[in-house]
């Protein structure tokens, strides 16, 4: 799957090269591709920004300079989803993260900077994100944000692919359950004693039980109408 991004930093998008995301690169499961707004600016300063018409604070990102780098990159890598990220976009959540996912051969990302973009922008593009009700100072971060949640669902990009079922906003909709690894005892805190049996039925359940009893305590409005409640 193909990740483009159109930014003024290009060089903030190497935050991609580390961990899962950087091996799955050099595997060649994915590509990230940054492509620089700033090659598409007017004039000998290669303005990308202005003043808002009817005044007020900040500039402005011109449309020209989106559209001419929007086109050349969808002329190079046709059928990309063309994405605006956006404080005023759709939240990002895990069933978003799993539907960009199956779109091929994969998104555009455009991340703003300044007080954002001329609104005739929103026409080029087909959708709109935002990663949370907050508001960065550009969206580089927001664009990575949505590369590390789609990545990390393609296939052959994770070793495991199990433990994304078993992961909070998995297949039962809850948060994971309480992990434990090694010491058995740490500052008086002890492993439930379950875990160390090797009886997978019962750890199993207990899973279950803990994750939806945490899930409720922390997350109720995630609890399908169709789950009962922790016993
Ligand atoms: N003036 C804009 C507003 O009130 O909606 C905010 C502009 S923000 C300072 C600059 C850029 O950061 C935006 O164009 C967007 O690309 C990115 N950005 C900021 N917050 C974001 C968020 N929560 N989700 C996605 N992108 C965000």
């Amino acid at each position: 799957m193909e990740f483009h991004v159109i930014t003024l930093f290009p060089e903030m998008l190497s935050a991609l090269d580390a961990g899962l995301i950087g091996r799955a690169q050099k595997r060649g499961v994915i590509t990230v591709r940054a492509h620089n707004l700033r090659d598409h600016g007017l004039g000998n300063y290669r303005q990308v920004d202005d003043a808002p018409y009817g005044g007020g604070s900040g500039m402005v990102m011109r449309p020209e300079p989106l559209a001419t780098a929007m086109d050349e990159v969808m002329a190079r890598h046709p059928g990309l989803l063309r994405i605006l990220m956006t404080p005023q976009g759709e939240l990002l959540d895990q069933p978003l993260a799993r539907e960009l996912g199956g779109h091929q051969p994969g998104l555009l990302l455009v991340a703003g900077r300044y007080e954002g973009f001329d609104e005739r922008v929103r026409s080029m593009v087909d959708r709109e994100i935002s990663i949370g009700d907050y508001v960065l100072s550009g969206g580089e971060l927001a664009a990575m944000v949505v590369i590390e949640a789609v990545a990390r669902l393609v296939p052959g990009v994770l070793g495991n692919p199990e433990s994304l079922a078993e992961e909070s906003f998995g297949t039962g909709g809850v948060l994971e359950y309480p992990q434990y690894t090694r010491p058995e005892e740490f500052r008086g805190m002890r492993v439930p004693e379950v875990l160390l049996g090797g009886d997978h039925a019962k750890i199993r359940a207990w899973r279950e039980i803990e994750a939806r009893r945490r899930t409720e305590r922390r997350r109720p409005g995630l609890i399908r109408s169709r789950g009962k409640p922790a016993t």
